[in-house]
């Protein structure tokens, strides 16, 4: 690889955020000097078709987003199976677990974060366990659902949906705990979560509410049933876990970089440590659309944050301003969900409607408002209108009497 001259980028976690940042900076810089450093053995992979790889329904192949030539070409030095351990904010240098330190003009965070593990008596050192963030957990849970029965997955957010989809399109027999009333419970209500129940019953998956994993018990060091809080026994022969993130940001430590849950930002994507920047799942950026900072777990925001702090990184000032959305499928319908969607937010009110859809399926909506502003929206079913509504909100539109927030209902 040639010697370059020029300023020197350092970019922690090779995510979608992170190659996205060393791709734009790249771009808009021949002569710049970019490591990327990730502890997984992998270039950049696609995590949202981590699902339909589980489910067989993609190759890993397919799942493969980069290839280790194409760094080459782009000059991009990756280094692969290395953690990032410390960072001096005042010498501008990152420590490594293996290689020397970098140094660095302007340093890029964007390590995501890593799934919390289910911690109750009888989990640790058993086999068949399994979170669902990586290429390399979607491999093990591949093979163990080709030998397993019957699963029990635990958790009211999309990553143990993902799980339960997954192990019941392999033809698991799947019992899916969720400690809340509903799935998603931050964002629909009682109606949309019963809407997801009768969806998931239909495939024949066994939903259970208000009950958690409280005990495993296994037999010669797999899994054999769990108990539940209300000491309901289930049969398991493999054990899905989606219980959340903990954002990778305990390596900054020792420095003066704010957080709260992830990494404060301001809306350029720079920390409050000058040539910091954070990106995707792990900023907790200052949103200008609502007025405060939030953190966004999604795809596109993750590349869009990685684009945006390369060009301000590179001495540009551009604010990230978007409307993030999260899509994924529903067993054979669709979720949408549309900005600021938070139903425990005390800020926001909300309208929601459930009617028929196309196909006999059902269509529920929800729409969000801070003050009289459209600030978000949730589809199950027909995505008709998404993209005129991630309109609506960016542009602000303003619902101040009931009348106008039911026409909302019409948009498709
Ligand atoms: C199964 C699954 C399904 C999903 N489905 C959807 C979907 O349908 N739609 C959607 O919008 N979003 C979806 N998401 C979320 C989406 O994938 C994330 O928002 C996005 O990948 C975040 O990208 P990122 O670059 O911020 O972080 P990540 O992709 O998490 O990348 C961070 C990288 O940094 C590495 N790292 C962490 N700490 C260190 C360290 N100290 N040193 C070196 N490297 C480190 C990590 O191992 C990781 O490789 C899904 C996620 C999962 C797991």
């Amino acid at each position: 690889m040639a010697a370059e001259v020029g300023k020197k980028y350092v970019i922690i976690g090779n995510g979608v955020a992170g190659t996205t940042c060393a791709q734009t900076l790249r771009k808009n810089d021949p002569a710049c000097d970019i490591w990327l450093v990730t502890n997984e053995p992998y270039p950049l992979y696609n995590r949202v078709s981590l699902p339909r790889f589980l489910q067989g329904v993609l190759t890993e192949q397919k799942v493969m987003i980069r290839d280790f030539a194409w760094h080459e070409e782009q000059r991009i030095r990756l280094l692969t199976e290395t953690l990032a351990t410390r960072v001096d904010t005042a010498e501008r240098v990152m420590y490594l677990s293996k290689g020397g330190p970098l140094r660095y003009d302007a340093l890029l965070v964007a390590t995501g974060g890593w799934a919390n593990p289910l911690r109750v008596p009888g989990a640790e050192g058993v086999a068949h366990i399994y979170n669902f963030v990586t290429l390399d957990d979607t491999k093990e849970l591949i093979a163990r659902a080709l030998e397993s029965k019957t699963a029990v997955t635990s958790g009211g957010s999309f990553i143990a949906y993902e799980l339960t989809e997954g192990f019941n399109v392999r033809g698991v027999h799947v019992t899916w705990l969720m400690r809340g009333p509903y799935w998603l419970r931050t964002t629909l209500d009682a109606e949309g979560g019963r809407l997801v129940d009768e969806i998931a019953t239909r495939h024949g998956v066994e939903v259970i509410h208000g009950e958690e994993i409280r005990e495993v018990v296994p037999a010669n060091g797999v899994p054999s049933y769990v108990v539940t809080s209300t000491g309901r026994h289930v049969q398991s022969d493999v054990i899905g876990v989606g219980l959340g993130l903990t954002l990778n940001h305990a390596f900054l430590n020792d420095t003066p970089i704010a957080r709260e849950s992830g990494v404060l930002t301001d809306e350029y994507m720079a920390t409050n440590v000058p040539g910091v920047y954070a990106a995707g799942d792990l900023a907790e950026f200052f949103d200008p659309v609502i007025g405060r900072h939030h953190t966004m777990g999604t795809w596109d925001n993750a590349i869009a944050h990685g684009r945006v702090a390369a060009v301000n990184m590179a001495g540009g000032h551009e604010p990230y301003v978007d409307v993030p959305t999260y899509t994924s499928p529903l067993f054979d319908t669709n979720i949408a969900v549309m900005g600021i969607a938070e139903s425990n937010n005390p800020d926001l009110t909300a309208v929601w409607r459930l009617a028929p859809g196309d196909k006999g399926n059902k269509d529920y909506r929800k729409f969000f408002f801070k003050g009289n502003r459209l600030v978000g929206s949730v589809f199950i079913g027909s995505p008709k209108g998404r993209k005129k509504v991630v309109e609506l909100i960016r542009t602000g539109l303003k619902c101040a009497t009931p009348a106008e927030r039911e026409a909302l209902f019409e948009v498709r």
